[in-house]
């Protein structure tokens, strides 16, 4: 196991720009440039109360720390630069995905909704009803940790079985992990083609936060809600 430094740059040089770059087209399409503006509304008048800074401050550092020593100190372990044909790039990053989705279920279903401790953790997300881009944020700083740790911890652990990633396989698991669980909370209401797909996935979040008994507990797919019968 050796410490690849530059895998670790290209990581992080690679998620960086794809999320500069989708986020530069994105809003240039001018539905999408709408919707944010709807979100950002409601960003404004939200973040004025107290409880929307505290929470926001300390999920903030909590992400950001939980993010920087897997960046720093456990990420270059587990990638490198060896050429891989594109399909196992993205077999992989599908890998990656729905067994950090498997995992999530079972812990939000479980544990989060569950009866102890974490159920109040939880709690503090679920005071949004009608959820909005600013919800994403709104998460107690434990439960950040948490999600983040389980995600991050998904790579390791998967290496075991398939040896180490792409550093652009494990950019990529961490763009769409980070950006899902913002996409899940933007309140999009775009009921035709191809906006269709995104307006639904912020539907059945947002179906998540009207009732926190009925379900959809999975983040990156809603495929194990499915198959366990806790869609809604
Ligand atoms: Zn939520
Ligand atoms: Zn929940």
């Amino acid at each position: 196991m050796t410490y690849d430094w530059q895998a670790g740059l290209v990581f992080l040089a690679v998620l960086i720009a794809l999320t500069k770059i989708i986020k530069f087209f994105v809003f240039k399409v001018p539905a999408l440039e709408q919707e944010r503006l709807k979100n950002m509304e409601v960003w404004k008048e939200k973040r004025k109360l107290d409880k929307y800074k505290k929470v926001m401050q300390q999920t903030r550092s909590a992400g950001m720390y939980t993010n920087l020593v897997f960046i720093l100190l456990v990420c270059p372990f587990f990638i490198n630069l060896a050429p891989q044909p594109i399909w196992k790039i993205f077999l992989d990053l599908f890998i990656i995905l729905m067994v950090y989705d498997f995992v999530y279920y079972l812990t939000h279903r479980f544990v989060f909704h569950g009866q102890g401790f974490f159920r109040k953790i939880h709690a503090v997300h679920h005071q949004a009803r009608d959820v909005t881009f600013i919800d994403a944020h709104y998460v107690h700083p434990l439960e950040t940790f948490v999600g983040v740790f389980l995600f991050v911890s998904t790579i390791p652990m998967l290496t075991l079985v398939l040896g180490p990633f792409h550093a652009v396989t494990v950019a990529l698991a961490f763009l769409v992990f980070t950006q899902l669980n913002i996409i899940n909370h933007c309140k999009v209401e775009l009921p035709f083609f191809p906006f269709k797909t995104v307006s639904w996935i912020s539907a059945r979040h947002n179906a998540h936060h009207e009732n926190m008994h009925k379900g959809n507990y999975a983040t990156i797919t809603l495929l194990y809600d499915k198959v366990f019968g806790t869609f809604c």
